[in-house]
Formats: structure tokens, C-alpha cells, sequence
């Protein structure tokens, strides 16, 4: 590896572990924050390189970006639907068993991955069923 790569990949490491399982866009706004002249394919690049290595994880999503993530070692998550962010799903038993033989399968991958509403986006979906609550089965007078 050359050496001027040295801080490019300091700074997408850093980006990683800051924020909370971003996709390499996002990765990519915040390692041009603090080096504005950084290329977006050298971030991919890094982040492609970082992965292989083992030294972040990656998460495929099934649906929207790749989502990358501090934690290397296997583990679940949880998305929220109402902000779109990724969690560790700390609520499950974590890490999981040995990943290799399980009852004489050979396991590869394993991506769980729990779907509902964040503490914080969950205590304003229950403030706005409330409003709701009180409103049902009567007629407001606009607005
Ligand atoms: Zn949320
Ligand atoms: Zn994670």
C-alpha cells in the first residue's frame, strides 16, 4: 500500500465508526467535509478495501445502499421504517453461535435483520396516536 493512502482511509475509517452504519454516500459527504479535493470513487474504493480486510463490516440491505459498519464481527440489526436509520440490535443475544457448522450446514452468512420503530421515532408515532385517539369518531372543524 502506498503511504499517501495512509489518510484517506484514516478518514473513511473514522466516518465509519462515527456514524451509524452509513452507506458510502454518506460516508462519502463526510470524508469531503473535512478533505473537500477527495474523490468520490477513492472513498468507495477504501471502503470496498476496509471491508475486504475485515476491518469494517458490511451490510446488505436488500433494498437501498450497502451499509457499512464499525463493527466487523457479525451481528443483528434493526432498521427503523419511520427514519431509515440501522441500529445494533442490542435487544438480541449477540454475537451469534459459531457461524461455521450448524446441526451439518456449512453457513456462509447470516443477515438478520429487525424491522419497526426506533425509541426515538416510536415516542412520537405513540404522541401522534394519541392526538388521533382523542380525535377519532369525531368531526373537527378544519385545520
Ligand atoms: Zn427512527
Ligand atoms: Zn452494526
Amino acid at each position: 500500500m502506498e503511504r499517501r493512502n495512509t489518510l484517506q482511509r484514516r478518514l473513511v475509517l473514522d466516518a465509519v465508526r462515527t456514524l451509524l452504519h452509513p452507506d458510502a454516500e454518506e460516508v462519502y459527504r463526510a470524508v469531503s467535509a473535512k478533505k473537500p479535493n477527495i474523490s468520490r470513487a477513492t472513498v468507495y474504493r477504501n471502503l470496498h478495501l476496509l471491508a475486504e480486510e475485515g476491518a469494517i463490516g458490511e451490510i446488505q440491505t436488500g433494498e437501498g445502499a450497502d451499509r457499512y459498519d464499525h463493527e466487523a464481527r457479525r451481528h443483528c440489526h434493526f432498521r427503523c421504517r419511520a427514519c431509515g436509520k440501522m441500529y445494533d440490535a442490542a435487544f438480541f443475544p449477540q454475537p451469534f453461535p459459531h457461524p461455521r457448522y450448524e446441526d451439518g450446514f456449512f453457513v456462509e452468512s447470516c443477515n438478520v435483520e429487525f424491522a419497526g420503530l426506533c425509541p426515538a421515532c416510536d415516542k412520537k408515532y405513540q404522541n401522534k396516536e394519541t392526538d388521533h385517539g382523542q380525535a377519532t369518531q369525531r368531526h373537527k372543524d378544519g385545520g
